[in-house]
């Protein structure tokens, strides 16, 4: 549609105006710093920064309600820059010109309702939200949208030339990162770091398709992040992680998007997802703040973050209920199938505890849990969300195991509907499902395959037949005919099925 074509009280918000005063601002001396350069700590005390608006305030002026319309509107505008997360130019990046947004097709991912089987067997309505379903096949496109479209803005307007990008990563945030950076070539240019066989071959093999320079490192995750933190502080290179905070604003969008899918009600939502480097976590939470301060959302959706066993920081964290005895302390990561979130020492944990205490400050009660479930249970429970027509990853099965838990310990109340996060797709973690149907997980998992769960494909070749059709050797003539029925007859035994008689099928 045109923006001629709007309804007159819309067009004049349909492209954004906004242009806002965006700052960082330190989580721990409160400093701000202009965002000509791009920062990743505060320069006066190393903490780590937050993006905010200094003009805000201007948006709230406009009521919620015109902002719901304007959104709606917006989903009918044809204009790429905005199709994205960029429809909510105005919370996430109003500096932005529209000329400089990268737009690949990120965001909007579709949010399905369980069948009946899996909302049964869970005993919760609830619907998975497929970020699997972005370009790279997580959400980390959200982010890298958003930092690279910062990136290109200060090329354009002459601030930066010749970026590298670089970035460590569990897999999902190099393969994201390489993708965007790729599309801006040969101004930026991108190297990836990542552990050493810790990240599947699916992965692995994306940063090398764009053309990345990739590194793999002995050790886990946390190591790399150690890594590329001492290049970005002594080279001149553009950090991708999600300390970069352009990453966290991106990731706002699946906060709004949620939001519109709803209608904006969030009254008795359940946010659930899983967390590793505390990045989105942080970035939902700051994106349902931003929205009910603007008065377009009037209640904050309760939000569950999971972690495994194998992986639980965070959780850990929040065991302690003394807000001023709770102490941060590193864990030590085992081997996990959500292995996109096996981090011990996640970067973004003091805004983790800078929004958290936010978040029920503003809600008025504790509305931020913390969940810990085994890997037997992820591994389960994404195999039998994937039997029911979810494409859920590792990861969104953690979610699903998630909601299990947090049901079982009474966090969600019977009317109540969740929202799981499935972080990215199916397909990129499949390894960790054949795994499991071949029974060959190492001890250090600890996870048991169900039977009932299994799966492998059946190999049909008759043993007594001499022939067999081969790339470049068709069989022909009988040797064809008394294959294609040998085979055919095989499979029917096989599933045992009912051969049709010629007089029933005219019936
Ligand atoms: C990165 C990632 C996570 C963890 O997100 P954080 O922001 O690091 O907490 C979870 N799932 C998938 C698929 C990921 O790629
Ligand atoms: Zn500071």
């Amino acid at each position: 549609m045109r923006v001629e074509d709007f309804p007159e009280d819309i067009r004049p918000f349909i492209i954004p105006g906004h242009k806002g005063k965006l700052i960082y601002r330190c989580l721990d001396c409160n400093r701000k710093f202009g965002i000509e350069t791009l920062l990743y700590t505060c320069p006066e005390c190393g903490q780590i920064l937050l993006i905010y608006d200094e003009d805000f305030e201007h948006l709230k002026q406009i009521p919620g309600k015109t902002w719901r319309r304007i959104f709606d509107y917006r989903r009918m505008l044809n204009k790429p820059a905005l199709k994205g997360i960029y429809r909510y130019h105005e919370f996430i990046g109003p500096v932005l010109p529209l000329e400089t947004i990268l737009y690949l097709g990120e965001g909007h991912t579709p949010v399905i309702e369980a069948n009946s089987f899996l909302q049964d067997k869970v005993g919760v309505r609830f619907f998975f939200k497929n970020d699997g379903q972005n370009p790279s096949a997580s959400f980390k496109d959200r982010g890298m949208a958003s930092a690279f479209s910062y990136i290109n803005f200060l090329i354009q307007g002459k601030h930066v030339e010749n970026v590298l990008a670089v970035c460590a990563s569990t897999g999902d945030t190099s393969a994201a990162a390489a993708l965007y950076a790729s599309f801006l070539q040969p101004l930026v240019k991108s190297a990836v770091l990542l552990p050493h066989k810790k990240v599947t071959p699916q992965q692995l093999s994306q940063p090398l398709g764009s053309g990345a320079a990739v590194f793999e490192i002995p050790g886990v995750f946390d190591d790399c992040m150690k890594v590329v933190e001492s290049l970005s502080e002594r080279y001149n290179v553009a950090l991708l992680n999600s300390k970069n905070a352009w990453r966290i604003l991106g990731q706002e969008s699946y906060s709004y998007e949620i939001a519109q899918e709803f209608e904006y009600d969030m009254d008795q939502k359940t946010v659930i997802l899983p967390v590793g480097n505390a990045g989105n976590i942080s970035a939902v939470i700051s994106g349902f703040l931003k929205f009910y301060d603007a008065g377009i959302i009037d209640k904050l959706p309760r939000i569950i973050g999971v972690q495994s066993k194998h992986a639980d920081p965070v959780y850990r964290y929040y065991l302690e209920p003394d807000a001023k005895k709770r102490k941060f302390v590193p864990v030590r990561v085992k081997s996990s199938v959500a292995q996109a979130a096996m981090i011990g020492n996640p970067v973004s944990m003091p805004r983790v505890i800078h929004l958290v205490d936010l978040y029920n400050k503003i809600s008025e009660k504790e509305n931020l849990f913390f969940v810990e479930v085994s890997e037997q249970s992820i591994m389960d429970w994404e195999l039998i969300a994937n039997r029911n027509g979810h494409i859920a990853c590792t990861q969104g099965g953690e979610s699903l195991a998630g909601l299990v838990e947090a049901s079982k310990r009474g966090l969600i109340g019977k009317d109540d509907v969740a929202i799981l996060d499935s972080t990215a797709h199916a397909i990129k973690f499949s390894g960790f499902a054949d795994t499991y149907f071949n029974g060959s997980f190492p001890a250090e998992f600890n996870i048991i395959p169900d039977l009932e769960l299994i799966n492998t494909p059946v190999l049909i070749k008759p043993g007594d037949l001499q022939k067999f059709p081969a790339p470049g050797k068709p069989l022909e003539g009988d040797d064809f005919n008394i294959f294609v029925k040998r085979v055919s007859d095989n499979i029917a035994e096989y599933l045992d099925l009912r051969q049709e008689t010629a007089c029933k099928k005219k019936g």
